[in-house]
């Protein structure tokens, strides 16, 4: 009974934090968030991919990919925040956190590698690794997420996929991938996943990735589905 009790209020929780965030939008509103006892099983560890002179994709506008994938992950942070979860980024400005190279390509190898220890040592951690995606035929939209070869990856991957195409891509086919060849997910030992919320080369996509209301709901949408996995683990 107890523990029925204690789901059903998080689940209350769940959403009053959900529609309270899509309406205020506001950072401010970490602090009502962290002053709030909770019991934290979890720490989820959101990754802003690229960052300083590592851009990674260019946009059909001439943005950076890492412009966009900090604004996500920072309003996702705070989002999290809101429902009680424990959090950590890998970055919260626009920089590279390597710690030795010369070239940019050992730059980015190095910052690869802090990423990894940053997700491994932190105890019970969960990866989201934010990023967007880039194509040379322009019609393609749609977010996608990637899995770890790590436990709970996969069913976690498959729930935010079926998420996205209720939610924020109706009719999308695509479907939940193993990232094969990504250095960070075939290296972390926690569950992971990595978003690809959606194409900067297609112009209507690029421009809601750029909308602070979408990346409200996008953000909402990735909230609402990591806490609903993570009460059933
Ligand atoms: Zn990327």
């Amino acid at each position: 009974m107890k523990k029925r009790k204690t789901w059903v209020f998080f689940y209350f929780l769940t959403i009053a934090g959900v529609l309270l965030a899509a309406q205020w939008g506001s950072r401010a509103v970490t602090v009502i968030a962290e002053s709030r006892p909770i019991e934290r099983e979890h720490c989820i560890v959101i990754d802003p991919g690229h960052g300083g002179e590592d851009g990674g994709a260019t946009s059909c506008t001439g943005l950076v990919e890492s412009t966009y994938n900090l604004d996500i992950s920072l309003r996702l942070n705070d989002l999290l925040h809101l429902l009680g979860h424990d959090t950590k980024m890998t970055r919260t400005t626009d920089t590279s956190i390597y710690t030795k190279g010369e070239t940019i390509a050992q730059k980015k190898a190095s910052d690869l590698k802090e990423r990894v220890r940053l997700v491994n040592e932190t105890e019970h951690a969960l990866l989201i690794s934010i990023h967007q995606n880039n194509f040379s035929d322009s019609r393609y939209s749609g977010a996608q997420v990637f899995y770890a070869g790590t436990e709970g990856s996969e069913a976690l991957a498959k729930q935010l996929q079926t998420a996205f195409v209720a939610s924020l891509n109706p009719g999308s086919s695509r479907k939940s991938k193993k990232s094969d060849g990504i250095y960070l997910m075939e290296h972390i030992d926690c569950t992971g996943v990595l978003i690809e919320c959606g194409f900067l080369s297609n112009a209507a996509e690029e421009a809601r990735l750029r909308n602070a209301e979408y990346q409200k709901k996008l953000c909402c949408v990735i909230a609402a589905t990591v806490s609903e996995y993570l009460s059933n683990t």
